[in-house]
């Protein structure tokens, strides 16, 4: 029988193929595999196409192809969360089990009335904070399967029965003590949809669980989920990963450079080109510039890393 490797370390790469690589998301590519070196442990890349409506046709293809041509290959085959729908099934029926989390069946219209109603009528990151409408009373959970619910209504996961409080604390790695009231901030958050799509917060967790993710190091604009994940991950009984945020390039408009704002394909067709795009996002890392090929720059670099990592203690 093959025996089973753990590793102390793993780390993953997880871009949306929602539009290719970037000078931004290299940087976060580049970052996470050279902790994975640092640390003599694995890296890998999940695929996030959990919302299909937001996938474009290639692109995963496409990230691949310009992670290979930077020089960071996966140390197993990736995944694609869009092939996974089961696992994130069975982690939202257990907590379904547990009273953890319930049926919603507001509109937004609905939730934006009782916002108003409240007084409260800013939304968070384009996110309305739930009013908690359908939160069922805690003497009567809703302790049915989906199977047994009408289709069409989302699921949310209960911030007010997880730890004596909803304030979850952690270390980020960069940024230091950070906290994070989910009930006050986020609300009941969804885990699936009412149009069946599970959300990124939920496949996360169950996925770097499930692939045995220790550390997270990925754009410091996705911090803000991390109480939340921390938070999913108690609820589902699972280890919290140790997390890394690293800094965002910002584009001319004094914006982060994304794909929404319509940020350039990395060009990876010619090596100068490659090594370029490299130097850039080690930069943004802190990391000085070196002399050789993409190979060389990036042993250089894991050196570098480790003596910056040491000198953080981070
Ligand atoms: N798929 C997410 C993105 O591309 C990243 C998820 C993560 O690293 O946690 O923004
Ligand atoms: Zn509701």
């Amino acid at each position: 029988m093959p025996s089973v490797v753990t590793h102390a370390y793993v780390g993953r790469f997880a871009p949306s193929p929602t539009g290719p690589l970037h000078a931004g998301s290299l940087v976060a590519a580049l970052a996470s595999w050279l902790d994975a070196q640092a640390q003599g442990g694995q890296w890998l890349v999940r695929l996030e196409d959990v919302d299909t409506t937001r996938c474009l046709p290639g692109m995963d293809t496409l990230i691949l192809q310009q992670l290979s041509a930077c020089g960071l290959h996966s140390d197993v085959p990736p995944v694609w969360q869009s092939q996974r729908g089961g696992l994130y099934q069975q982690a939202l029926n257990q907590m379904i089990e547990k009273g953890l989390a319930y049926p919603c069946t507001c509109s937004r219209k609905a939730i934006e009335a009782v916002r108003h109603l409240q007084g409260q009528t800013n939304p968070r990151h384009g996110e309305l904070i739930y009013p908690g409408t359908c939160r069922p009373r805690f003497d009567n959970p809703p302790r049915t399967l989906e199977k047994a619910r009408p289709a069409g209504c989302a699921w949310r996961l209960r911030t007010d029965a997880l730890t004596t409080s909803p304030l979850i604390h952690w270390h980020d790695r960069r940024l230091g003590s950070q906290q994070q009231n989910v009930s006050e901030a986020v609300g009941d958050f969804v885990l699936k949809r009412a149009d069946g799509c599970f959300t990124y917060q939920l496949a996360v967790v169950v996925d770097d669980a499930a692939l045995g993710i220790t550390d997270v190091v990925r754009g410091e604009d996705l911090a803000d989920n991390t109480a939340r994940q921390i938070m999913l991950q108690q609820a589902l009984g699972l280890p919290t990963s140790r997390y890394r945020h690293t800094p965002l390039v910002m584009g001319l408009n004094g914006e982060k450079l994304s794909k929404q704002n319509g940020a350039p394909s990395l060009d990876t067709r010619q090596p100068q080109a490659v090594l370029a795009a490299l130097h850039q996002a080690a930069r943004v890392l802190g990391l000085s510039a070196v002399t050789g090929n993409a190979t060389d720059a990036l042993t250089a670099w894991v050196v570098q890393w480790k003596s910056l990592c040491a000198s953080f203690k981070c």
